[in-house]
């Protein structure tokens, strides 16, 4: 199983999978090549460029629509996103969150925004995201019930939420995972800022959960420049997003009255506008994602010490980034230095967040799986272009 990686010849197939002129090739790069630019040049003919706008209603119910969703609203970034979304979910000061220590730092940094602490659990190396059996085992071993809440026994603090993380675009068991934190009644927010397009049992990744979040950001499938969204079925959840997104403004004719500590997290027009000419590409992209990522899977079978990442059972992921796991991690920084000068601009796991300063104190289960998979995998270039058709 361990078997011995050859550098040169692992880079020469995965630069074959490409197509010829495609090298140097970028981790992600958006593609506007549809209706994008008379979609904006349209947005600022009309003079609506902020959040007043006709394209952001359209882009959320849109959104809403893909996601399969009752509502959806638009934010100027994921991370603005998710902040709202833990404060509407009612995480609040010197609480406990749930999140994958394997994750991109914003998640982490949303608990923050709330005064909240994360509360890392390990990942399973089938989805890359939180483990359903190890997070019954943590909450078994942690929570204590107390009335309405559920307190961490150690830590003496409140647990608010449960946050998987859609790495790579493979939803996690969101399912099994919502119902082992109903039983302690802790919602589940999903972070499926890298899923939008992804499935699972045929249903959209951002589907499950309270509340779900996605991304726009410039890496990612769909792209408004910066934007971001909150999905969710809730009625009054929804409503009282879209206050304390809009500076938490009562509305009125004239008058400037704002009810409570509100934040200025919209989307402009501008943004929705592109948002929209990206989201009507969304299953082509999608559909040369995937393509890309059985390409990378066929050329791997050829790899001694190399095994392509496949989408999870019961998925059809949006490959968001293809990735590679070395059977063992002592030649992966080689390798990327042997992909980087080959033209392919490939890129490790993210740091696990106890590994990063602000977070090197939170409270945490065993990490082995995450600590694991962080030494050993390998993002790969995934543009959409870079499918050869
Ligand atoms: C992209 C991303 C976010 C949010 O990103 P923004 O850049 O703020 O839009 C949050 N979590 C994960 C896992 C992400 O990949």
């Amino acid at each position: 199983m361990s078997s011995e990686i050859d550098i040169a010849a692992a880079v020469r197939t995965l630069a074959s999978v490409l197509p010829e002129k495609a090298l140097p090739a970028a981790l992600h790069e958006p593609e506007f090549t549809g209706a994008e630019k008379k979609m904006v040049a349209d947005c600022l003919d009309s003079g609506w460029v902020s959040y007043a706008g006709p394209q952001v209603k359209a882009f959320e119910a849109e959104l809403a629509h893909v996601c399969g969703r009752k509502h959806c609203i638009a934010t100027v970034s994921g991370t603005s996103a998710l902040h709202a979304a833990l404060m509407v979910a009612g995480v609040e000061r010197d609480d406990e969150v749930i999140i994958p220590a394997l994750t991109f730092v914003a998640t982490a940094n949303a608990v923050a925004y709330c005064g909240a602490v994360p509360y890392l659990v390990d990942s399973s190396s089938d989805t890359l995201g939180i483990d359903p059996d190890k997070l019954a085992v943590v909450l078994k071993g942690i929570a204590q019930k107390n009335g309405r809440h559920v307190r961490n026994r150690k830590t003496g603090r409140r647990i608010a939420a449960v946050v998987p993380v859609h790495v790579f675009g493979h939803p996690t068991e969101d399912v099994r995972l919502a119902q082992i934190a109903a039983e302690y009644g802790i919602p589940l927010l999903v972070d499926a800022t890298e899923s939008l397009g992804s499935l699972r049992d045929d249903k959209p990744a951002a589907s499950f959960g309270d509340l779900a979040v996605l991304s726009f950001n410039g890496n990612k499938i769909v792209t408004t420049g910066g934007g971001g969204s909150i999905v969710t079925d809730n009625d009054t959840i929804a409503e009282r997003l879209r206050h304390i997104t809009t500076t938490a403004k009562k509305p009125h004719k004239w008058a400037f009255i704002h009810d409570e500590l509100g934040y200025n997290y919209r989307i402009p027009n501008l943004n929705a506008a592109l948002g929209l000419a990206q989201l009507a590409r969304l299953d082509d992209f999608v559909a040369r994602k995937r393509k890309l990522a059985v390409a990378y899977h066929h050329a791997c079978q050829a790899l001694p010490g190399v095994t392509f990442v496949d989408e999870p059972a019961n998925t059809q992921s949006n490959y968001w980034l293809n990735a590679i796991a070395l059977h063992r991690g002592d030649k992966r920084d080689a390798l990327l230095e042997a992909l980087d000068t080959a033209g392919l601009k490939a890129r490790p796991l993210w740091e696990l967040m106890h590994r990063l300063p602000m977070f090197a104190d939170a409270p945490r289960a065993s990490l082995s799986v995450a600590e694991d998979l962080q030494t050993r995998i390998v993002c790969l270039p995934s543009s959409p272009k870079l499918a050869t058709p």
